[in-house]
């Protein structure tokens, strides 16, 4: 069966959000699209459209605010760690108005899981990639936790931030407050530039195994598309079909860019 492995891969939970940054905000005016359970399921479920998922090396949780819908973030990592889906980390992007306990126990489970699992490939000589062992080396944080801190977002409260040091056990809290300068040149903001149709950059291992690099994002309405920048209007206008329906497999050459090359990472 052919193979695919993804650099990484966005589930906008919820196209909801508790703020308004007023002269950011990418996405425009917020919309009451939540993701279901049936649209995890379907992204994971790929064997029904001909190919294996072989890794995703980066799966990241955002919107929209996804605290406002931890269930479904706590149902992708459950299934994750219970089926043994091979996904090596998972990053949440959050305002951090919100701080959900169930939620970040969640992540603290997929750290655990994550950890043992590579040291078990590690002590049983297991097949393992180069930049596994090198994580598990350099750094045990498979799950992070990233609080958009820029001038344009509410501040976010000390109480808020506590309970998150407190209740994290090894996953990494980080603060991302992108500049002034990055905001309109890459397009962060409700003023930035036009979004071209992005494309998919992928790379040929052998003739059924291939490898995207660009980011593969599922709206919480159950699209996919490939980039997952810009506006919703923006993203609703690039989709390249259901979820249920579409092949990211075979989408790679029908929306090729360009090759590059191999071994970006082993
Ligand atoms: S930038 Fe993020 S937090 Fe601010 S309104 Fe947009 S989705 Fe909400």
């Amino acid at each position: 069966m052919n193979k695919l492995e993804l650099h990484s891969v966005a589930f906008e939970v919820t196209r909801r959000c508790n703020l308004k940054c007023v002269g950011f905000c990418m996405r425009g005016e917020a919309q009451n699209f939540d993701m279901t359970k049936e649209m995890v399921d379907a992204f994971f479920d790929t064997e029904s459209r001909g190919y294996i998922l072989d890794s995703i090396h980066n799966l990241y949780f955002t919107g929209g605010e996804p605290t406002l819908k931890p269930e479904i973030i706590i149902y992708t990592i459950n299934k994750i760690i219970e089926e043994n889906i091979p996904v090596c980390n998972i990053t949440m992007v959050t305002n951090g108005q919100l701080f959900v306990l169930e939620l970040v126990d969640a992540f603290n489970r997929f750290n655990k899981y994550r950890s043992w699992y590579v040291k078990n490939k590690l002590q049983t000589g297991k097949e393992i990639r180069l930049s596994e062992i090198i994580e598990y080396i350099m750094n045990k944080n498979y799950a992070k936790i990233v609080f958009s801190t820029d001038r344009f977002h509410a501040p976010i409260p000390e109480n808020i931030r506590n309970l998150y040091s407190i209740y994290t056990k090894e996953v990494k809290l980080m603060d991302y407050a992108v500049k002034d300068e990055y905001i309109v040149r890459i397009g962060l903001s409700s003023i930035g530039k036009d979004f071209k149709k992005e494309e998919c950059e992928y790379d040929k291992v052998t003739e059924d195994h291939l490898i995207i690099w660009k980011n593969v994002y599922m709206t919480a309405k159950g699209d996919i598309m490939f980039g997952g920048d810009g506006s919703y209007q923006y993203i609703d206008d690039n989709i390249i079909g259901q979820v249920n329906q579409v092949s990211v497999f075979a989408s790679a050459e029908t929306h090729n860019q360009k090759k590059l090359n191999y071994n970006k990472f082993s």
